[in-house]
């Protein structure tokens, strides 16, 4: 037992200590066996009920360890998931940019966790939500305009969703002042003040995500879909003025398509998909281990988000993984993923050994 104390408070020193460290935290939301599926194996995960941050997963007679910053289980309700990232969410009011990516084989919940359901949303409107309740007690000394884009990524293409023409071809600029700072020209912003404002932009920028494909699932299981948040805020005595931006991802599904003899338009989304997901890991990865050089511009992804992953932005990889045997070398690929963007280099400590 002494051991078990000693190694749990270790645990939390390391914990601290990236928490202080790095602004990269890893959670895993394990989602519940859907009705229907109890034949397709049996439940393969297990959780520690003295440990939220670690997470148990047998694949081939085998029982793996994950460590991870905090564990969901599938009995998790949308809202104790939201108020574990509503900090995160509300420094964008104080100008932090912040990144919060569901990463995950198709089908273990990215979009129930971002989306939610129709009488249960998920992150995107619970964020928005939120934000519209701070800003308005931070009245009347400072003022806030938020807007919102919506963007797809599919075949490293960009579609603007909330576009009269979302199949208009758009681009990532570097900004003509000097600054930096990157935009996409043409790309659509909408003000939103309301529940209804946000409902109506979410109703937009599916319409315009159905609208290309023929299978809608297959479609944005093969493409990342980005909510883009700006707050910007301006306080007319001081003459201060702070913007942030909240970047909500729901990437595509990070299954191994590739490998399994895919040709022609399969096998090119797969490369995409590939290309993006790693870059994303390898950008995680060089930033947490404080690399100089931040490889930004090896994907859409990775360059369009690269001022709110850089500097002294935060960001949240929620790993979704689902309980199932038959998945279960996904999962272990997904939870590797997760350790690997997790993982300090450089002589800091990296778990819990
Ligand atoms: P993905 O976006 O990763 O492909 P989905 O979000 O579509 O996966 O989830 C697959 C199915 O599982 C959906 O029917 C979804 O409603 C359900 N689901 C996922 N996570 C949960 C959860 N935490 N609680 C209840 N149902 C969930």
């Amino acid at each position: 037992r002494k051991y078990k104390r000693e190694m749990n408070l270790r645990k939390k020193c390391h914990n601290e200590l990236v928490r202080l460290k790095g602004n990269i935290r890893v959670f895993c939301r394990v989602r519940p066996v859907g009705q229907g599926e109890q034949d397709e194996g049996k439940n393969v995960v297990a959780f520690d009920a003295n440990d939220d941050a670690v997470l148990q997963l047998y694949n081939k007679g085998k029982a793996m360890t994950f460590e991870l910053d905090k564990v969901f289980p599938p009995e998790a309700t949308q809202e104790e998931v939201f108020q574990e990232v509503r900090s995160l969410i509300t420094s964008c009011i104080d100008g932090y940019n912040v990144c919060i990516f569901a990463y995950g084989q198709t089908g273990s919940g990215k979009t129930y966790t971002m989306e939610g359901v129709e009488d249960n949303p998920g992150i995107n409107q619970r964020a928005l939500r939120l934000l519209f309740s701070e800003v308005s007690e931070k009245a009347p000394d400072w003022d806030f305009n938020i807007t919102v884009s919506m963007v797809e990524i599919y075949n490293e293409m960009l579609r603007n969703l909330l576009g009269d023409n979302p199949n208009e071809k758009l681009d990532i600029k570097m900004c003509p002042d000097g600054s930096g700072q990157l935009y996409v020209p043409g790309l659509t912003e909408v003000t939103v003040q309301s529940v209804e404002d946000i409902n109506k932009v979410f109703d937009l920028g599916h319409m315009n995500r159905a609208t290309a494909c023929t299978n809608l699932n297959e479609h944005s299981s093969r493409s990342h879909a980005l909510l883009i948040i700006t707050v910007a805020g301006f306080n007319a005595s001081t003459g201060h003025r702070t913007i942030g931006k909240l970047n909500l991802v729901d990437l595509a599904g990070s299954e191994r398509i590739g490998k399994s003899g895919a040709e022609g338009s399969r096998l090119r989304e797969a490369q995409c998909i590939n290309k993006s997901l790693s870059a994303l890991g390898d950008v995680i990865h060089a930033l947490r281990s404080k690399q100089g050089h931040i490889p930004f511009r090896n994907s859409r992804l990775t360059y369009l988000l690269q001022d709110s992953l850089s500097g002294d932005s935060k960001t949240l990889m929620m790993v979704q993984v689902s309980p199932l045997e038959s998945n279960a070398s996904e999962s272990v690929c997904s939870l590797k993923f997760a350790q690997r963007v997790r993982t300090v280099e450089l002589g800091t400590p990296t778990s819990r050994k």
